[in-house]
């Protein structure tokens, strides 16, 4: 059920130009959701606020508080608003919300994820420190990002290759045309890198998208012409 809880703004980092992490503490009794399921945030706007959708980055069971990844998009009302927002601050949020969870199947799964469309795979991955998958399924993470510079997380992403049982992932960097001397990066879009995967998990893999709407229209239909059924495809839009 959808409530209504404020929290408090503990934390902020800055994690590349223009995406930044901000971790909330609950002022009451912690938000019981799902990895994968979004809040929404009122933001003041003039005498009134409006709402932003905002997935969850970390694991239902960090019971003290809460992570959002942000991408802060210039002029815009609630990225510019929680960019700016001193540590300390109440925000008003609602939730859970959203249907973008793990279907509880011992298929394959491989998430797509392109910018701060990472975000509900954190909360997934990460939960799976906690509660891993049963049976444990091959799970493949591509992140689709322009360039070196706009990378974060790697660090985390190889202790959850490390500790989560049968996840991989690949950090594709459309911008680059060389590679760092590092695994785990690949130059060109997701679309590069998924034939190898389409190969062994077509038909019986289950497919989740997110991203902004563009990118998930694109990589469904990437995914629908190369014979993916509908029915393995789920997707959340960010605008
Ligand atoms: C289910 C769901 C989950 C979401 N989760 C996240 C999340 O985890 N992290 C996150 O950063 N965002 C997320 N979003 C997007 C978020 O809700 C806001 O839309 C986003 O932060 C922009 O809001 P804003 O108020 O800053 O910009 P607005 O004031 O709404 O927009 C300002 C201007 O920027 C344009 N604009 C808006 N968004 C974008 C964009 N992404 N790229 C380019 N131009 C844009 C608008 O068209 C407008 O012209 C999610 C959206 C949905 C629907």
């Amino acid at each position: 059920m959808i409530s209504t809880f404020s929290a408090k703004l503990v934390e902020k980092i800055q994690l590349s130009a223009d995406v930044f992490s901000v971790t909330f503490t609950y002022t009451d009794s912690p938000l019981v959701f799902l990895p994968g399921q979004y809040i929404i945030a009122h933001i003041p706007s003039g005498t009134n606020s409006v709402r932003r959708l905002y997935s969850i980055d970390t694991s239902p069971e960090q019971t003290e508080s809460f992570s959002l990844l942000v991408r802060h998009v210039p002029n815009g009302i609630g990225s510019s608003y929680l960019h700016a927002l001193p540590l300390g601050s109440e925000v008003t949020f609602q939730g859970p919300a959203g249907l973008f969870t793990l279907k509880e199947t011992d298929r394959p799964k491989i998430y797509l994820a392109t910018g701060t469309g990472i975000t509900p795979f954190l909360s997934i991955l990460r939960n799976q420190l906690l509660h891993p998958l049963v049976p444990s399924v091959p799970q493949t993470l591509l992140w689709g990002l322009r360039t070196l510079q706009e990378v974060y997380y790697t660090e985390e992403l190889h202790t959850l290759e490390k500790k989560v049982n049968g996840f991989t992932s690949k950090i594709c960097l459309s911008q680059e045309s060389t590679l760092p001397d590092q695994n785990g990066f690949q130059t060109g879009r997701i679309t590069t890198a998924l034939p190898p995967l389409l190969d062994l998990y077509k038909s019986q893999g289950e497919f989740y998208i997110c991203g902004g709407k563009d990118v998930v229209a694109a990589l469904k239909q990437y995914l629908l012409d190369a014979e993916v059924p509908s029915d393995s495809i789920f997707f959340e839009r960010f605008t």
